[in-house]
């Protein structure tokens, strides 16, 4: 009597523990098959492109805190090449911050001063490294804007010929803009717009840049 009961019993256990190890594995399997379509819907849209369009934006790539080596080393060139030809070149601003560039909108607007800029926090060249300023030092050391200046008397204007070597190096020149002239602006955009570097896109590394301009010589 006692024994055919838990003869029951156990029958009974074993019924139930066999069912849960069935419901368990139609489990497993389920999350198994739903891995895996999450695995095959990931590599699809990292073929097509669409995750990397999903996944850059400001966030994941912060904004570079310096100038882009290539630019840095570009304006040294052209400092030296008018150097040689008797004109001192001053590079009056480089990189700026976001904050630095709201300061700077707002000179003329709410602050004193003439406009110098239509560009806010993160919509200039500056802001991602890719431009300077500059301007030129007479020999009694005052820094000047003056664009007609021809401090080594060769009958060209100084800011033309510092515009001329900058622009032979790869340089855009804000002075040659349509909408607003920004003529101590020089930059580089490496083919991105402000639209894309806002994004997250940037320009190739600059090691590659450097190795592949040491390639050539
Ligand atoms: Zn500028």
């Amino acid at each position: 009597m006692k024994l055919s009961d838990d003869g029951k019993r156990l029958s009974y256990r074993h019924l139930r523990k066999e069912q849960n190890v069935l419901k368990r594995k139609r489990m497993g399997s389920s999350i198994y098959l739903f891995a895996l379509l999450l695995l095959i819907i990931f590599f699809f849209m990292k073929e097509s492109g669409l995750f990397t369009t999903f996944t850059i934006d400001q966030e994941s790539v912060p904004p570079p805190a310096n100038l882009h080596p290539v630019v840095e080393e570009r304006s040294g060139q052209f400092i030296k090449q008018a150097a040689d030809k008797g004109i001192t070149v001053v590079i009056t601003d480089g990189f700026r911050s976001s904050e630095d560039q709201d300061r700077l909108y707002e000179k003329g607007r709410t602050a004193s001063g003439n406009i110098v800029t239509n560009a806010k926090g993160g919509q200039s060249y500056h802001n991602f490294g890719l431009a300077v300023d500059f301007a030129l030092k007479t020999p009694s050391g005052n820094i000047i804007w003056d664009r007609q200046y021809d401090g080594n008397k060769n009958g060209i204007a100084d800011w033309t010929e510092v515009v001329e070597m900058a622009k032979a190096l790869g340089f855009e020149w804000g002075g040659d803009w349509a909408q607003f002239k920004d003529y101590p602006h020089l930059q580089m955009d490496f083919g991105l717009t402000i639209a894309e570097l806002q994004r997250g896109k940037r320009p190739p590394n600059s090691s590659s840049l450097i190795a592949d301009s040491e390639k050539d010589e």
